[in-house]
């Protein structure tokens, strides 16, 4: 079994960037966090974010609107950073409060800017094999990980747990996608798919992005199959400081065995899901200065 180390592929990304932004004179790409309320998880990946963003050269501002910012308000605050010609990546962090429609958050950010590929337009260009759009961060990185693994999707069966807007459906695209890298037959599960173990066992690589700890077991699993695990759960544990650990939506300890290969929870998709956002506030910074 070969672990995949999502640490080592996003430092190695980073470092790309790095060196990239090192050659850019005057102004440099800025990313604009917008966090709403004080989520832990959301604390913990908008700091993450805006360390890294520091350390490739990125300049970031955080703008923390309370938990209380109405739609209104909000489309007004994403208006302003859509017209502010200083600001080249905006993201706001999922999840929003409940009273926020959190897709309509997301189309509201101009497609120009969105560097977490959310807006409806940027998800499409995914469909359409597209370029010149963002893609989400989670399933770019996905992508990034196989490809710098050396895993090549084309006439594997990829089998995806999960379905979101935000993982499941954009990494399905993608490992659909009739390119180099690509050309998978993809096969996605949900809570509403029969006899789920028969599918996943079918998996040549297989995809978790389901939110539930430690879900796939061995039996899910064919011998030889790649495993990504997405999921990033927060377990009760009190031996740890926290209170908790983190785990994936794979039983890392029976299904690795028997894994060609496998992306550990943490340590595998999360660090790779940053490294990508920093690509997409690049890839804005390039766009928009283009004539
Ligand atoms: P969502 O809750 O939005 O979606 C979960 C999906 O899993 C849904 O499609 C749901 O089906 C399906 N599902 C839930 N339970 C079952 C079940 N028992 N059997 C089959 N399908 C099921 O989650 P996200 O996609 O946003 O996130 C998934 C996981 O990935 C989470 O742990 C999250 O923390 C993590 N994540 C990690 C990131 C990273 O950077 N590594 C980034 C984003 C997310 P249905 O549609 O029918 O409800």
């Amino acid at each position: 079994m070969h672990l995949i180390d999502g640490n080592q592929i996003a430092t190695a990304l980073i470092a790309e960037l790095k060196a990239e932004v090192a050659t850019f004179t005057g102004r440099k790409p800025c990313l604009t966090l917008v966090r709403v309320g004080d989520d832990p998880a959301s604390v913990s990946y908008v700091k993450k974010k805006e360390k890294t963003a520091a350390e490739i050269g990125v300049t970031s501002r955080i703008i923390l609107p309370p938990v209380t910012i109405t739609q209104a308000e909000l489309f007004a605050l994403i208006d302003g950073l859509n017209a502010d010609p200083t600001v080249d990546g905006i993201l706001v962090q999922s999840p929003l409060p409940k009273h926020l429609d959190e897709v309509a958050v997301f189309r509201r950010v101009s497609p120009a800017k969105d560097v977490d590929g959310f807006n409806t337009l940027n998800l499409g260009k995914v469909a359409q094999e597209d370029d010149t759009g963002f893609v989400s961060c989670t399933p770019a990185g996905i992508m990034e990980l196989l490809a710098r693994s050396g895993t090549d999707l084309k006439g594997k069966h990829v089998v995806v747990l999960g379905r979101s807007l935000i993982v499941g459906k954009p990494i399905a695209l993608l490992a659909l996608q009739k390119r180099a890298g690509a050309n998978a037959t993809v096969t996605i599960c949900h809570s509403g798919t029969t006899n789920l173990p028969a599918l996943t066992r079918q998996a040549d690589v297989l995809i978790a992005a389901i939110g539930r700890p430690e879900f796939v077991t061995a039996d899910m699993v064919k011998p030889g199959a790649i495993v990504i695990d997405v999921g990033i759960n927060r377990v009760p544990d009190a031996t740890k400081k926290t209170g908790y650990r983190l785990t994936g939506d794979v039983h890392f300890p029976t299904v690795a065995p028997l894994c060609a290969m496998i992306t550990p929870v943490p340590g595998g998709v999360g660090p790779m899901t940053v490294a990508l956002l920093m690509k997409n506030t690049v890839k804005a910074f390039h766009l928009r200065a283009a004539p």
